[in-house]
């Protein structure tokens, strides 16, 4: 087996990061493997969030490593991770509301600058999209809020990324809405994209996941199977509403 497809895609070493030199995450390990779905599940300020930004290379490391398709990457400006294949769908969206949805989706797509593989990209993503297709031209702010983590995701996804980092995708969400951005989620893997995905849903998420991590105070406390976390005492406790036994 070559030695990249040997090891995982994604690996965080004893990470530590902080915000303003307050620590926010704590020497954490994680590993994402090719074609994975991997949750990463926790109360609010637990560090998830700070994890995503510094794996897309939006917030310095204070210590410990990330490796990305075989290199060490936690040095690397934040462009050449979008063109290494790591995109991050932001908490918020970030979609500009006086664009319309084409102009959005093609600002994921600066790395190409092959126009006809451009299109056939727009073409693919208006298929996974169907929601987007007939309103290309729409004003971006005037979409629903689903539909707006949907161009969200769809832009990700023009910078045709074999990592995609999803940060709280149902937040906000009507429940029937949640479960269509669940649904691209599932087809997004399908297709051998990795993902790693933050969300306060943790139910859906452990449902979903083939793994996931459990994060409390910028540590990584519970690891395992996306079933089995659903089973765990502690996780249905704290994360889905449920009595501890016993
Ligand atoms: P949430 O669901 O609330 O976003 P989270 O698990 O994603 O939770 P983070 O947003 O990563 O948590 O926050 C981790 C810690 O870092 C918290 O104590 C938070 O207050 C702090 N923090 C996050 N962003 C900043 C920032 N830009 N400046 C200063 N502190 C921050």
């Amino acid at each position: 087996m070559p030695p990249e497809q040997a090891r995982p895609l994604l690996e965080l070493r004893r990470l530590e990061l902080a915000h303003d030199g307050i620590p926010a995450v704590r020497g954490i390990d994680l590993e994402v493997r090719s074609g994975e779905i991997v949750c990463l599940i926790g109360a609010n300020g637990a560090g998830k969030s700070t994890t995503l930004s510094a794996i897309a290379g939006l917030l310095p490391c204070v210590s410990g490593e990330i490796h990305y398709a075989g290199a060490r990457i936690d040095t690397l400006p934040a462009h050449r991770r979008v063109a290494a294949g790591i995109a991050l769908v932001p908490e918020g969206r970030g979609i500009f509301g006086r664009l319309t949805v084409e102009e959005n989706l093609r600002l994921g797509a600066w790395t190409c600058s092959d126009k006809a593989a451009l299109a056939k990209d727009l073409g693919r993503i208006c298929c996974l999209l169907p929601q987007l297709a007939g309103r290309l031209g729409q004003l971006a702010g005037t979409l629903s809020g689903g539909e707006q983590q949907m161009l969200a995701v769809g832009r990700a996804l023009l910078s045709r990324p074999r990592l995609l980092l999803l940060d709280e995708p149902s937040m906000g969400l009507a429940p029937r809405v949640v479960e269509d951005i669940f649904t691209l989620i599932g087809k997004i893997a399908r297709e051998g994209v990795a993902l790693l995905l933050v969300e306060q849903n943790a139910r859906l998420a452990l449902e979903l996941a083939d793994r996931g991590y459990v994060m409390e105070s910028g540590r990584i406390v519970l690891e395992g199977a996306g079933g089995e976390l659903l089973r765990d005492p502690r996780v249905r406790a704290a994360y889905l509403g449920e009595r501890a036994e016993g």
